[in-house]
């Protein structure tokens, strides 16, 4: 066995610069499909961070006991809502899974002992984002499960541990909703951009405050912030995948805001890029 050989078996991906990491809100899967501010902003997304070998999202859709990884070869594109248009359902995503990347991950968490999931695929929370950000879909993708009896401070524990990916050409993805709760939604100000309840901006403001100071353990506390923090994470699925990018950031890195913007009242699309420092 030659010695090329024998590195690929150790590792399939390359030292490369620090990759950025992303949390990014997702809202409406119809944002898949239609122009406006927060899909053209992932558009422009892919177009100006460095190229990917591989992808790693952590979706809200994706609640599981126990911790998974996507290991098939070809991720099936998964319509996981209803009530939408057929052109949504008629949406694919095929870029291709990997594998490798999926036994590199599981072997360096040690929180937990993940699965490798040959069932799942890639749900809206991350197909509706990256439909926009790498349209060609020929960048593998691989997602990681939130695992649903956990606590919050194991989420972010968890999303420690994937660290060394950001050496290996990994862009990290966290996708959610930092304020999110359809049971509030105010369906009548769907096209007034910008509407937040009062609880929604107070809640979306304080939570980035909170990341920009640093203070991550206040956000870990999340059933502790009050009423404001309690309507805006009613379930924690959206807004676990924050944890994981934060977890990410390195002392030197600078934090970015994007589409910070409430929508339909109980909903904030606010999003971060985490950049070497
Ligand atoms: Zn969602």
């Amino acid at each position: 066995m030659k010695l090329n050989e024998l590195n690929n078996l150790t590792s399939s991906f390359g030292s490369t610069d620090l990759m950025p990491v992303l949390f990014v809100g997702h809202g409406s899967p119809m944002n898949a499909i239609v122009d406006n501010i927060f899909s053209r902003t992932w558009m422009e997304l892919g177009k100006t961070l460095p190229k990917p070998e591989a992808i790693l999202s952590i979706s809200a859709h994706w609640e599981t006991r126990g911790v998974f990884i996507t290991a098939m070869k070809q991720p099936r594109t998964i319509h996981d809502f209803g009530g939408f248009p057929q052109e949504l359902f008629n949406v694919q995503y095929p870029a291709p899974g990997s594998p490798e990347l999926a036994s590199e991950t599981r072997s360096i968490l040690k929180k937990a002992e993940a699965g490798l999931d040959q069932s799942w695929g890639l749900d809206h929370g991350t197909w509706s984002i990256l439909k926009r950000m790498y349209p060609s879909a020929d960048i593998p993708v691989i997602q990681l499960s939130l695992d649903y009896s956990q606590p919050a401070r194991f989420h972010y524990d968890l999303g420690r541990e994937l660290a060394p990916l950001r050496k290996k050409g990994v862009l990290i993805i966290g996708s959610g909703n930092m304020v999110h709760n359809l049971r509030m939604v105010a369906w009548d100000k769907l096209d007034e951009p910008g509407f937040g309840y009062d609880w929604a901006i107070e809640a979306n403001e304080k939570m980035k405050r909170y990341i920009l100071d640093g203070d991550y353990k206040a956000l870990i506390d999340y059933r502790s912030q009050g009423k404001a923090f309690d309507l805006s994470i009613p379930t924690p699925e959206h807004f676990l995948p924050l944890l994981y990018t934060l977890a990410l950031k390195e002392e030197k890195d600078q934090i970015e805001f994007f589409n910070d913007q409430a929508v339909a009242g109980s909903l904030s699309m606010t999003s971060l890029k985490i950049n070497k420092g």
